[in-house]
C-alpha cells in the first residue's frame, strides 16, 4: 500500500515542527492528524477561514463533523476508518467544508499516512486548499486574477509600503450581448483584445493589470500616479478600442466604462473595502451611460451606503409587521360649507435611527425596492378601516390615499382593494385614490380605469408639476384635481401663475372635474384662493397631517357635537 513508514528516530515534535516551517511556504492549510490519540493539528491560518475550535483538537470526528458539509461527512469518516483499519493509504478527496460566513466552499484534500514497523497507522499528514481560491491566472487572457491583486497589495501593505495611486476597474459595457450574439468563442476574442490594449497601456504607466470577474479587469498603479493621469489612461484605451474595431471592420464592437478610487499611502485601506468603492464606481459609471468614466467620492458613497441602510432597515420593519410605520390624517375641508369632509392618509416611519427622515426621503426608496407593495397594502388597509370607523361621527367622510405608480404596476391592487372594502364593508365611493400626475399614468391606463368600474374616486395628485392634459384625465375618468403647493406659493406671489390656477379650475370644472387646492397656509392664502372657487383646500392653515387620535380630537369630536 502506498504508505510512509516512520523512521524509528522521528519523533512526533521533530514532525510537527517539520510542518510548521512548511506551512509559512504555502497557501494550503496543513495537517497532521494523530491517529492513535485522536488529535488534530491544522494551520493556525484555518482556524481564521474555518470555524475550527483552535489549532490542535482532540475528538477529531466530531469537530469535523461542524465543518464538513452534511452530504460529504459520512464518505470522510468511512475513508479515516479504512485508514485506521489499514484497508486503504489513499486520503485524496473533493469536498466542501463551511466558512466562518456559514457558506460551503469547496476544498483540495491530500493525505499522506504513516505508519510504524508493525504497519498500524500512525498519522495522517497533509494539506487542504481551496479549490476556487487557486484561481491566481485566468487562461483566457493569459493574466493574473484578483487573486494575485489582493495578495500584491497586501504585500505593500505587509511590507509597510502603503501603495499610493489608484485602482481602475473596467467593464465591457456590452460583452453580454456579444456573446448572445456571436457566441463564446467571439466573446473569448474580445476579452483577449482588452486584455492586451490594456497591457499595453499599462506598460507606459508602470501599472499592472488584473482580470477581475468576468467582463472586468483592474488597474493598479502604486507609483504615485494621479486620479488626472487614471483619466488619461481610461482615455488612451477608449481610443485604443475604438482602432480596434475600426482595425477589424467593425465585425465586433465593444465599448467600456471605468470606476477609478485614489489609494493614498496615507489612508492604510484594506483591500476588501477598496473593491466594495470600485464596485460603487463601476455601478455608478455604467448606469449613467454606456462608454462612461467615474471618479470615486467618498461623499456619495456615503449617501449611497446610507440609503441602503435605510432600505435595509425599511425592510426589517415591513417583515416585522410593519413596525414603525403610522398613517397621519390631514383634514380636507369643503371650502361651500367650510367643513371637514375627509382627510388624506400620509405615511411616517418612526425609526429612530437615520434622525428626522420624511416621506419624500424614504417613499423614493420603498419605491425603488418594490418595498413599496407589501407597505401598499398595509397603508389601503390601515387607512380603510379608519374611514370606516370615522364615518360612524361624519357619515359620508372621505379618505383619500396615495397610490405609488409602481404598486399600480406590481401588486394585483384592483384585488386586493375589492377584497378590502368587502372585508370591512364600506362604499368605494368613500375612498379616494391618489396617484401622481408623473406616476407613468399612461402606463396604468388599465388599472385606473379599473378603479373607476369598481366606483372608487379617482384624484390626480401633484397636478401642474407633470405633463397630463385635460383630455387625457377625461379619458380616464379623473374625479379631483389635486393642485401641487408649488403652484400655489408662485400664485400668491406673481400674477401669471394665479392667472395659470384660475384657468386650471375653471377648465377642470368645465369638463366636471373637482378641484382641491393643496398647501394652503395662512388667512390671506385662502382669502386669495376662495374667490377661484376649489370644491377642496387641504393646508396647515387646517390643520397639519397629525396621528389618528389627534385628528380625533381636532376635527371629528367638534363635528359630533355640532
Ligand atoms: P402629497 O400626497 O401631495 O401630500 C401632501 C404633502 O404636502 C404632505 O407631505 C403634507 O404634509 C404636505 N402639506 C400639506 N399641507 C401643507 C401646507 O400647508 N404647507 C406645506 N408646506 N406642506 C403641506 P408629506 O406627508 O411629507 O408627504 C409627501 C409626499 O409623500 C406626499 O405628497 C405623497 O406623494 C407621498 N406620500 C405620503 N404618504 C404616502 C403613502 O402612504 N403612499 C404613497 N405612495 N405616497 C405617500
Ligand atoms: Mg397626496
Ligand atoms: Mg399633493
Amino acid at each position: 500500500m502506498d504508505n510512509v513508514q516512520r523512521p524509528d528516530n522521528l519523533i512526533y515534535p521533530q514532525l510537527e515542527y517539520t510542518l510548521s516551517v512548511i506551512d509559512k511556504c504555502t497557501d494550503s492549510y496543513i495537517f497532521i492528524f494523530d491517529l492513535k490519540n485522536d488529535s488534530y493539528s491544522i494551520s493556525a491560518s484555518a482556524v481564521k477561514r474555518f470555524p475550527l475550535p483552535c489549532e490542535k483538537f482532540n475528538n477529531v470526528s466530531d469537530v469535523l463533523k461542524t465543518v464538513i458539509h452534511p452530504d460529504d461527512f459520512d464518505t470522510i469518516i468511512s475513508n479515516l476508518k479504512e485508514i485506521e483499519e489499514r484497508k486503504t493509504s489513499q486520503h485524496n478527496f473533493e469536498y466542501r467544508w463551511k466558512n466562518i460566513d456559514g457558506d460551503y466552499i469547496w476544498i483540495s484534500c491530500r493525505g499522506q499516512v504513516i505508519t510504524n514497523n508493525d504497519d498500524e497507522a500512525l498519522y495522517l499528514i497533509g494539506r487542504i486548499s481551496e479549490i476556487g481560491a487557486l484561481m491566481v491566472a485566468d487562461n483566457i487572457t493569459g493574466l493574473l486574477t484578483d487573486v494575485q491583486l489582493s495578495r500584491d497589495y497586501k504585500a505593500y501593505i505587509a511590507k509597510g509600503l502603503n501603495p499610493d495611486g489608484y485602482l481602475m476597474r473596467l467593464k465591457i459595457d456590452n460583452f453580454k450581448e456579444i456573446n448572445r450574439c456571436y457566441g463564446k468563442t467571439t466573446g473569448n476574442g474580445v476579452l483577449k483584445t482588452f486584455a492586451k490594449i490594456l497591457e499595453e497601456e499599462s506598460a507606459f504607466n508602470n501599472t499592472c493589470v488584473y482580470r477581475y470577474e468576468n467582463s472586468n479587469f483592474m488597474l493598479f498603479n502604486h507609483s504615485g500616479k494621479t486620479i488626472k493621469d487614471a483619466v488619461s489612461a481610461y482615455e488612451n484605451i477608449r481610443r485604443a478600442v475604438e482602432k480596434a474595431a475600426e482595425k477589424n471592420e467593425y465585425k465586433t464592437f465593444f465599448t467600456v466604462s471605468a470606476g477609478i478610487v485614489k489609494i493614498s499611502k496615507d489612508f492604510n485601506e484594506e483591500i476588501e473595502d477598496l473593491y466594495k468603492k470600485m464596485e460603487y464606481a463601476i455601478y455608478r459609471a455604467s448606469k449613467e451611460a454606456s462608454n462612461n468614466i467615474f471618479i470615486f467620492n467618498e461623499n456619495d458613497y456615503n449617501k449611497y451606503i446610507r440609503r441602503l441602510k435605510i432600505q435595509e432597515s425599511l425592510r426589517i420593519d415591513i417583515k416585522d409587521n410593519f413596525k414603525n410605520f403610522e398613517l397621519y390624517y390631514q383634514p380636507v375641508i369643503s371650502l361651500k360649507t367650510n367643513k371637514v369632509i375627509g382627510s388624506e392618509a400620509l405615511l411616517r416611519w418612526n425609526n429612530n435611527e437615520f434622525g428626522d427622515i420624511y416621506p419624500s426621503d424614504f417613499i423614493p426608496i420603498l419605491e425603488q425596492s418594490g418595498l413599496i407593495v407589501p407597505l401598499g397594502k398595509w397603508i389601503l388597509k390601515t387607512a380603510i378601516k379608519q374611514c370606516k370607523l370615522w364615518q360612524k361621527y361624519i357619515p359620508h367622510f372621505k379618505m383619500n390615499i396615495n397610490v405609488s405608480y409602481v404598486q399600480l404596476r406590481n401588486s394585483d391592487i384592483l384585488n386586493d382593494i375589492g377584497d378590502y372594502i368587502e372585508e370591512i364593508d364600506i362604499d368605494p365611493k368613500y375612498i379616494v385614490i391618489e396617484v401622481t400626475e408623473s406616476g407613468h399614468l399612461d402606463m396604468n391606463t388599465e388599472i385606473i380605469k379599473g378603479l373607476f368600474q369598481r366606483n372608487f374616486k379617482l384624484a390626480i395628485d401633484d397636478f401642474g408639476t407633470g405633463y397630463s392634459n385635460m383630455r387625457y384625465l377625461q379619458y380616464l375618468n379623473v374625479n379631483i384635481l389635486k393642485i401641487d403647493r408649488s403652484f400655489v406659493e408662485r400664485a400668491t406671489k406673481n400674477e401669471y401663475d394665479y392667472k395659470i390656477v384660475k384657468h386650471i379650475i375653471n377648465m377642470a370644472h368645465s369638463i366636471n372635474l373637482e378641484v382641491c387646492l393643496e398647501g394652503i397656509e395662512n388667512a390671506e392664502e385662502l382669502k386669495t384662493f376662495s374667490s377661484l372657487n376649489p370644491n377642496f383646500i387641504q393646508g396647515f392653515y387646517f390643520g397639519k397631517p397629525v396621528p389618528k387620535d389627534v385628528f380625533f380630537e381636532q376635527n371629528i369630536r367638534s363635528s359630533i357635537s355640532d
